[in-house]
């Protein structure tokens, strides 16, 4: 009797202190609600009040005990966030953020207390835990998430999988290099070490949300997507064997402190994905520049002359086919040091300068993590040598680094990353990342980062045939997914028709010229490393060199034109007055679209489009008045229009 009357009470307890609390963007279509359940936080999402994300549970774990259940509410408060910010290395220069924000308190038994902090945008969520000071207690480990996200059964997932650690080449995975599968069915999403962010969602046949994670610096682990368990992904942290089982898995914080942000982008297209600013609305640089660093693109042997083309005489042609190309850079890649020598190297890049191209230097970030044994080796992962190295670097006028195989998503690891870039700075040198984590905002927190790679990149096109089999499959899904949330260094725009130096037979390319030009528009990097070859220069049309000479790799704005990941995929970039629309085709049959392309009406345009027969050829158009635009586009194949 006694029990059930507690019980009764418990539940008249329960509906009148729910604690209900709701905000929407500024918009009022997005609205995110939170409550207490059973002393369990809980938090759900709706758009034009049709709920997208379903009742998900809040909370943590730590090495000070549990922060799941038996909480007690504390406060809600409301405010708002409004910032407007430019930066030049993402999908657009100049950006307004505004967004409602509800900080929502609880503490557990012993007062100790946190608060859930969430930022509404009109097509964005962002959240995170901030965690007060505990009486003395000052650090802590967070050692588990119960953050999840509950999607309706009418729900399919375009995922790429976690990648097991201390497998792969040389045991260096993850890497973020497993594709992303289009169209899944969410109950068969049970990968054991779960998914990468960013994932995609397509809910209800009717909205598409795009989940990930920013603000991750030396101070917290990187996080991903759990395997799918009754109804919810969870926050998950790196598997304890990454980096050989060395270093934890959890976040080691100090209080008060707060963890990463994690990000929801919501929408009735597209649209809000391809154009989202989210990463980087919700960070601000964590240093000042050292000095103006210029983007560009750059000419890179190893792509296709591969490890045999580390020589003098090769890095020389490279240089020459920047110079032809009015590239900024060269990337000299892996055994640069054993196989030219830093005597020479400082030849080649005076002989860079003198035709006005400047030179990046490859590195392996480790000696100790995994088996990747290609040098220079050893010199990224103490800060001592790293800082006698980056001083050679300085004054042999190295302007950056591509630094390979990192260890995962470990603090440890996250404090590399950082160790590296403010080290780099310091020496003016800009950083590209391969092997490597997905970057989570990093384009604004750090001035000299310059891409990561983390996506199935060229590299793959070279080595795995079935890679080269779904060129299109996977090149039209990164603008929806992989590239919406950060800068994407793939290393691509194959002019070859083998994907070899002796360009015969081989590897052979299974898309059009057209295509591998629009993919220099559609993938966004500010420092785009090109896979042409010095022989381009003499077989290629000279319409197609002439386009990627003038190919911007910064841009102004982007937007979301058409397009269906695992399909095709069509994006506007502008520059200045100068827009770049391009388009692949994924699909079996050629495809014709209807182009809305308002902000092209009645312009005089330059089309490069493929043929019947898949021949690339050129020619001028006018947009019509109303900015519609009939095009085809084979299978394999793309387009890109610019305006005069
Ligand atoms: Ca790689």
């Amino acid at each position: 009797m006694k029990n059930t009357l507690s019980i009764f009470f418990l539940c008249i307890s329960m509906s009148l202190f729910s604690q209900k609390e709701q905000i929407t963007g500024p918009n009022t279509k997005l609205q995110l609600n939170v409550e207490m359940i059973d002393g369990k936080p809980v938090y759900s999402v709706s758009y034009e009040e049709i709920i997208v994300i379903e009742k998900a549970p809040l909370g943590f774990v730590t090495n000070e005990g549990d922060f799941v259940e038996n909480l007690v509410f504390v406060e809600a408060k409301k405010d708002r966030v409004s910032k407007t910010y430019t930066q030049d290395k993402i999908k657009q220069s100049q950006v307004t953020y505004k967004a409602n924000t509800l900080r929502y308190t609880l503490k557990d038994s012993k007062e100790r207390v946190f608060s859930v902090l969430f930022q509404v945008s009109d097509n964005d969520i962002a959240f995170r835990y901030e965690i007060d000071k505990w009486g003395d207690t000052r650090a802590i480990v967070v050692e588990q998430e119960h953050t999840g996200f509950s999607f309706p059964d009418e729900t399919t997932t375009f995922l790429s999988i976690d990648m097991r650690p201390m497998t792969g080449f040389a045991r260096t995975a993850p890497s973020y290099e497993s594709a992303y599968q289009a169209d899944q069915p969410i109950a068969e999403q049970k990968a054991p070490g779960g998914y990468v962010f960013p994932g995609l969602f397509k809910v209800k046949n009717e909205f598409w949300v795009l989940l990930s994670e920013t603000g991750v610096r030396s101070l917290y682990a990187a996080s991903h997507l759990s395997a799918y368990n009754n109804g919810t992904f969870h926050v998950e942290y790196p598997s304890e064997k990454e980096n050989n089982g060395f270093g934890s898995s959890g976040g080691q914080l100090g209080l008060p402190g707060v963890t990463p942000w994690r990000t929801i982008t919501l929408g009735k297209s597209l649209k809000p994905i391809v154009e989202t600013t989210i990463p980087w609305d919700v960070v601000e640089p964590l240093y000042e520049p050292s000095q103006d660093y210029e983007y560009g693109k750059g000419s890179w042997s190893w792509i296709i002359w591969q490890d045999a083309s580390m020589n003098y005489e090769d890095q020389k042609a490279y240089i020459d086919l920047a110079a032809a190309m009015d590239f900024k850079y060269i990337l000299i890649d892996a055994w640069w040091d054993e196989r030219i020598g830093y005597e020479k190297m400082k030849e080649l890049i005076d002989y860079a300068a003198s035709k006005d191209v400047g030179v990046f230097l490859w590195y392996n970030s480790n000696g100790i993590i995994n088996d990747a044994f290609q040098t220079p080796l050893n010199k990224m992962n103490t800060s001592i040598e790293r800082k006698q190295e980056m001083q050679w670097l300085k004054e042999a006028g190295v302007k950056g680094l591509k630094v390979d195989f990192f260890g995962g998503d470990k603090q440890e690891t996250m404090r590399l990353y950082e160790d590296i870039l403010s080290d780099a700075n310091d020496y003016g040198l800009m950083i590209v990342f391969h092997g490597t984590t997905l970057p989570r905002g990093w384009e604004r927190m750090y001035p000299n980062f310059v891409g990561s790679e983390a996506v199935v990149a060229s590299e793959m096109l070279v080595f795995v045939e079935d890679v080269r089999k779904k060129e299109a499959y996977n090149a039209s899904m990164h603008p929806f997914i992989r590239n919406a949330v950060g800068s994407m260094e793939f290393g691509g725009v194959v002019l070859n028709d083998y994907l070899n130096r002796g360009n015969k037979s081989g590897q052979k390319r299974l898309t059009t010229d057209a295509f591998q030009l629009a993919t220099g528009v559609l993938f966004q990097n500010p420092l785009q490393f090109l896979a042409l070859t010095p022989n381009n220069l003499d077989d290629a049309p000279q319409f197609e060199l002439d386009f990627l000479k003038k190919l911007p790799t910064t841009w102004d704005e982007t937007r979301f034109i058409d397009g269906y990941p695992g399909k095709f995929s069509v994006l506007a970039r502008r520059q200045a007055d100068t827009w770049y629309v391009a388009g692949i085709n994924a699909e079996a049959q050629p495809k014709k679209l209807n182009l809305n392309l308002p902000f092209l009406a009645g312009k005089t345009v330059t089309l490069i489009n493929d043929d019947k027969n898949s021949e690339t050829f050129t020619k001028t158009i006018k947009i019509p008045k109303n900015g519609k635009l009939a095009l085809t586009v084979q299978s394999g194949g793309g387009f890109t229009l610019v305006n005069e």
